[in-house]
């Protein structure tokens, strides 16, 4: 059986979104900035794909979309323009959270050596911050917030109205990455008080290598590409119209269907968490109830996250491990921990990212296969056979 669970990194392109590229690729494939009929046709497919994002998101207006290559250039477009928009003010502090994504986090790092200075907020051990953290840390000189909607990760939810709400109170620009949240859970950034938001094509359905920087009127946009004038100036190159339609009518279709969808989603979860609740040394990680409708995060004491990965790609299952292997060491995962998680139980980590298009059958299947690779790869571990034997201390319990 072939079981695909890693959607985090990236989904499948929908039907809707593969035809309106089709379309696009055939329909209006004009430049837009072009003033013949073949170029207005397109301005027009590109206008009519802003309204709809910006209805998506219950943007004020469609200029508050601005179109980028991916959630990656809008973090760092709209980390850049905060920080260098309000420098001259004197503003060089910026708040974010030591489990964001590497968009956000080397951005942060960039920014640091310019000279700005940055608070790095840890979660609680449910892997979400305390809104009165911050609260505390915000101060005269900051410039902006940026926490991210959900994470990528381990799927906790922030508070990201709680939030919106502080820094709106004390005068600070407030921008979420919202790549892993966008069609999957309500975003109202009037209501929410986000000033700046990111999202990304791929990770709903649409294509990859397009993505958007949400950015309420009246915030000063950087350029981080140079050139032409397009996206009113503040993203240069000939717009990806096609791209843009397609991940336009991905968002929409995610956002039309997202009550049902995430009601079966989350049943699949669920039902995937209990199965795995019986392996002893275990444990899920994240908040439980305030997480992605399709992330299970799970550790699993005395084995490779990489291993039980490997292994189960041969039984056709398609997840991701919390450790990024470089070539001198197996890294755990920043984001298990930053937020507490003990390292040993992060090296024995496992994503699946769960969409719509997953079964239950498919949920009985891994559940069945994830016990039978956890025991053999315990089975064989020293490490394992050292907490059985008592002489190494378990850092998860029974
Ligand atoms: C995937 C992802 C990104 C990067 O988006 P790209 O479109 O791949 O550049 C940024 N943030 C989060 C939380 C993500 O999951």
């Amino acid at each position: 059986m072939k079981v695909y669970a890693d959607n985090a990194a990236t989904t499948y392109m929908s039907k809707t979104a593969r035809d309106k590229l089709i379309e696009c690729i055939d329909e209006f494939n004009g430049n837009p900035n072009s003033l013949h009929s073949d170029g207005q046709r397109t301005q027009e497919e590109l206008d009519r794909a802003r309204a709809i994002v910006a209805g998506c998101i219950n943007a004020a207006k469609p200029n508050e979309i601005y179109f980028t290559s991916g959630g990656s250039e809008a973090d760092n477009q709209a980390l850049l323009s905060a920080a260098r928009g309000l420098a001259g003010k004197g503003k060089k502090h910026l708040i974010t959270l030591n489990i964001e994504h590497h968009a956000i986090l080397h951005t942060m790092a960039k920014l640091e050596k310019e000279g700005f200075e940055v608070t790095y907020l840890k979660p609680q051990a449910n892997g979400i911050v305390d809104v009165k953290d911050v609260e505390d840390a915000i101060r005269e000189d900051t410039a902006l917030v940026s926490i991210m909607f959900a994470n990528n990760e381990m799927g906790a939810i922030q508070p990201i109205p709680e939030i919106g709400k502080v820094c709106k109170a004390k005068g600070v620009l407030f921008h979420t990455d919202a790549v892993q949240a966008a069609a999957h859970v309500p975003i109202d950034v009037q209501a929410m008080n986000i000033d700046m938001l990111s999202m990304s094509g791929h990770k709903f359905h649409g294509p990859k290598g397009v993505g958007v920087l949400y950015a309420r009127n009246g915030i000063r946009l950087v350029n981080v590409i140079e050139g032409g004038a397009q996206e009113r100036g503040k993203r240069a190159g000939t717009v990806n119209v096609p791209g843009i339609a397609s991940m336009a009518a991905a968002l929409k279709e995610g956002c039309d269907n997202m009550e049902e969808n995430k009601s079966k989603v989350r049943a699949l979860r669920d039902r995937l968490i209990k199965g795995l609740s019986d392996i002893p040394y275990s444990q899920l990680n994240g908040d439980p109830v305030k997480r992605l409708p399709g992330n299970v995060n799970y550790s699993f004491e005395g084995v490779e996250g990489e291993s039980l990965l490997l292994h189960l790609d041969m039984y056709g299952i398609e997840c991701s491990s919390g450790s990024a292997c470089t070539s001198e060491s197996l890294e755990p995962s920043h984001v298990l921990t930053g937020m507490g998680v003990p390292v040993e139980a992060a090296h024995g980590s496992l994503r699946f990212s769960l969409d719509i298009d997953n079964t239950e059958e498919q949920i009985d299947y891994v559940i069945e296969k994830v016990h039978a690779v956890v025991e053999r790869y315990r089975s064989m571990s020293p490490y394992w056979e050292d907490l059985m034997t008592g002489k190494r201390q378990h850092c998860i319990a029974e």
